[in-house]
């Protein structure tokens, strides 16, 4: 078979001269945007309300347990598919947590390199080139490169404003048996969106009607704010228990975002296919902060009434802030971003340039609505602001609001 132009080889290229070409999939996304804002807040010396990472420390256990781990020398790859004692650490919480929610660590869990790995092997084990993925919209920036890079084809559905409710006929017309998958993140980056029970058993029977998946991103399960409810984990969802895969991590619950440390839960013979993925993309997490995730999944439930708390108290000075400069949104109900409509600050709807003029001008950095948007049209009039900080910094970050109202 005649092969396709390439660059020339090294020998025939003009001296000085590197090759340029990349692959069609890289070439079809761009650099993260909220990424890109915390770079330039950096620059600006500003408050970096974009990227969703606490400024406060986690808790004293999880880092006594993995500088224990480091000391006792637990310094080689643990097993690919995550330690025992993590593994089975992990269904312990679980079934505590959701009573009747029980899981098998031997064949039932991955341990992952955060939630980002877990969704990008999910998809490369689950979805095939050409098949469908719903997303609603608007999304974590991440799925749309996951979905790219496992060659799916992502469909968007609306939540719609001001409640982010699913349209039942918008997501019943998206279904059609070239569906794979659904993904769902429930509390909802960026909305605060938390789906509710008459959702998701909506979602559980469109799956069960045309074979597809349920994948859930429920990496910010313990901050909800007391909404109707409250979080509901799809996979205890009648008809979605076989058919769904969670994937969570320690990096919001327990603020540690630079460890790295997520992991899947999902039947057996979906699990052996993410096992397998997950072994060739990264081999695995960091052994000695799985010995801390051991010390996380031990933590007890006040540790969670305490987070949610405290959550609650930074959404709300936050969102004073907010509105009284002159932002209008729903309150989040859960999750840690306030999805802001800019347009009695911003009448012309740029929103890159707007929250540019912002980090200039206040020095608070938010990302621009279009990174959550297929058509960045649609994110023209939105910021998002995330609030897993402490009080001070928020003070701080409501001071320079102030010069907007
Ligand atoms: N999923 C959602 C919905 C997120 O908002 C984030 C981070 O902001 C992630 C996943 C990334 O999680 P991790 O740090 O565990 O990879």
């Amino acid at each position: 078979m005649p092969s396709e132009p390439s660059e020339p080889s090294a020998a025939a290229r003009p001296a000085g001269t590197v090759p340029r070409r990349i692959s069609t999939k890289a070439g079809t996304f761009t650099e993260s945007v909220i990424r890109e804002m915390t770079r330039l807040c950096l620059a600006h010396g500003g408050i970096n309300l974009a990227q969703g990472f606490p400024d406060f420390p986690c808790p004293a256990e999880l880092k006594e347990a993995a500088k224990a781990a480091i000391d006792a020398d637990d310094n080689q790859y643990a097993i690919t598919w995550g330690a025992a004692a993590f593994r089975h650490a992990i269904a312990g919480k679980v079934a505590r947590t959701y009573p009747g929610w029980t899981i098998d660590p031997e064949t039932e869990i991955c341990v992952t390199c955060g939630s980002t790995e877990a969704m990008i092997a999910v998809m490369l084990a689950l979805v095939d080139p050409g098949e469908e993925v719903i997303m609603f919209e608007p999304f974590y920036e991440n799925y749309g490169p996951d979905a790219i890079l496992s060659g799916a084809r992502p469909r968007f559905v609306s939540l719609r404003g001001p409640d982010w409710s699913i349209d039942e006929a918008e997501l019943r017309a998206a279904f059609s048996d070239r569906v794979r998958a659904v993904v769902v993140n429930t509390p909802h980056n960026p909305t605060g969106k938390v789906f509710t029970r008459v959702e998701l058993e909506l979602i559980a029977e469109l799956c069960q009607r045309h074979d597809a998946l349920v994948i859930t991103d429920e990496i910010y399960e313990h901050i909800q704010f007391g909404g109707p409810g409250g979080h509901i984990p799809p996979a205890t969802v009648a008809g979605l228990e076989d058919r769904t895969v969670t994937v969570n991590a320690l990096s919001k619950t327990y603020a540690v975002t630079g460890w790295r440390v997520g992991w899947t839960i999902a039947p057996p013979v979906y699990t052996s296919a993410i096992r397998k993925v997950h072994d060739f993309l990264t081999v695995g997490a960091a052994a000695p902060l799985q010995a801390g995730g051991v010390a996380a999944m031990a933590l007890p439930q006040g540790y969670y009434d305490t987070t949610a708390a405290e959550y609650l108290e930074r959404r709300d000075l936050l969102c004073d802030a907010l509105a009284a400069a002159g932002f209008r949104f729903r309150l989040p109900d859960g999750a840690y971003y306030v999805m802001c409509d800019t347009r009695l600050l911003d009448p012309e709807g740029d929103d890159v340039a707007f929250a540019r003029r912002l980090l200039e001008t206040a020095g608070v950095a938010a990302v621009p609505g279009s990174s959550f948007f297929a058509d960045p049209s649609d994110g023209r009039h939105i910021l998002r602001f995330a609030f897993p900080k402490r009080l001070d910094t928020l003070r701080a970050a409501a001071d320079r609001l102030a010069v907007l109202g």
